[in-house]
């Protein structure tokens, strides 16, 4: 397996580009270069791509759009309105109750979503993101959306084009704060499984959702073999979309991936090509994952800084520690983007994962190093 453009924490990484690369299978993760077809590119050369082409990838890469298609296919969903003048959408606005739900239409790496109990800040956030001053293109439509009330669930599925086999569920933690405080990010923890979620559930999301989303994407000419990410709030008239991602979303996949006992690579060449005919298996065991996120972020990240503890951290039982954001300075690791490690603790439930995964995090410092203290504590009993 090789890993481009990896980082230089991850094994096997190269800079070479994909198409350069000879390999049986190619597994596109972010979404940039999904929506920017990569994968179409890597088809038409004759590969087996796991990954949507950039039609498909549409549902990530315009909220509206993916908003059209639910709707064509009968989700339920928040109510909503896409709009690129001022005006009307703060006449929409002041149609809502509140709390109110601002996003930017395009891309923006999980920060363009501003949830908030203040109509004042959810107008100045409108008139940010349309005038191009937050989010540059990206804001330039904004999905101003109903509020949805509930518990959030993360199903990571996997799709051939006509059929959808959800991963197991996990639950992320999106607010920087401890209690939920402070902005949305790109998420700042996760576990799995989730103790409310049982099979019924997974299969009506599967039935009601994932399915008639893939048949509305059929009826339109996109055959989309890849990963849906669903994420969903359980609310108290049943499950309702929230979002879609055209990859596995982190720090979801931080914690579903280290419980799949499967052969993985078997199961994304099948949806490949179009395919699909093993069962994920998981382990009974519980994952729970913590980020370590740099001093300014999501705002300002700051970089550079010296990491300490990290080869302490990985020789911990039950412990990975992920590296996202990590380059090399001489024989040091140092932080390199906002979000820099997911470190990860299994055990047999949720409170002994937990436990394996925040020892691991306190032998690990740098200066300003931040993250919550308070990821899967309130399922700690299950
Ligand atoms: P998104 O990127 O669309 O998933 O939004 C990021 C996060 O904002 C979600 O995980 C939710 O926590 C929150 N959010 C988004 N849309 C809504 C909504 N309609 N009601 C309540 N919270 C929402």
């Amino acid at each position: 397996m090789v890993v481009t453009p990896g980082n230089p924490g991850i094994p096997d990484a190269t800079s070479e580009p994909p198409q350069t690369l000879d390999a049986d299978l190619y597994v596109i993760g972010p979404e940039t270069p999904l929506v920017e077809g990569l994968a179409d590119e890597l088809r038409a050369a004759g590969k087996l791509v796991f990954g949507p082409g950039a039609d498909g990838a549409h549902l990530e890469g315009s909220k509206a759009w993916m908003k059209e298609v639910l709707k064509e296919a009968g989700v339920p969903t928040a109510a909503y309105g896409a709009f690129t003048e001022l005006e009307p959408a703060l006449a929409f606005l002041r149609t809502l109750p509140g709390p109110w739900v601002v996003k930017t239409d395009g891309l923006a790496a999980g920060k363009g979503v501003l949830v908030t109990h203040s109509v004042d800040e959810a107008t100045a956030d409108v008139a940010a993101k349309l005038s191009g001053a937050a989010f540059g293109d990206a804001g330039r439509r904004v999905v101003i959306e109903e509020w949805l009330d509930g518990p959030e669930l993360s199903l990571l599925c996997v799709c051939d084009g006509w059929r959808a086999v959800a991963l197991a569920p996990a639950q992320d933690f999106k607010r920087l704060a401890d209690g939920d405080a402070g902005p949305n990010t790109g998420g700042m923890g996760a576990y799995s499984p989730v103790p409310f979620v049982g099979p019924d559930v997974v299969a009506e999301v599967l039935e009601r959702a994932l399915q008639p989303t893939l048949a509305a994407l059929t009826a339109r000419g996109v055959d989309y073999r890849g990963a849906l990410y669903a994420g969903l709030m359980l609310t108290s008239d049943g499950p309702k979309m929230v979002e879609y991602n055209v990859r596995f979303g982190d720090p979801e996949a931080q914690v579903v991936f280290p419980r799949y006992t499967g052969d993985l690579a078997a199961l994304l060449a099948e949806a490949a090509a179009g395919e699909l005919i093993s069962e994920p298996q998981f382990d009974e065991r519980a994952a729970v994952t913590v980020v370590l996120a740099t001093e300014g972020y999501p705002l300002q990240p700051r970089t550079g800084d010296v990491i300490e503890g990290l080869e302490k951290a990985d020789a911990l039982p039950d412990v990975t520690v992920f590296r996202a954001g990590v380059a090399r300075d001489g024989d040091q690791w140092v932080t390199a983007g906002g979000r820099v490690l997911n470190v990860t603790g299994m055990g047999d439930d949720i409170a002994s994962a937990r436990a394996a995964a925040y020892d691991a995090v306190s032998a690990i410092s740098w200066p300003g190093m931040q993250y919550r203290t308070d990821i899967a504590a309130a399922h700690t009993a299950s």
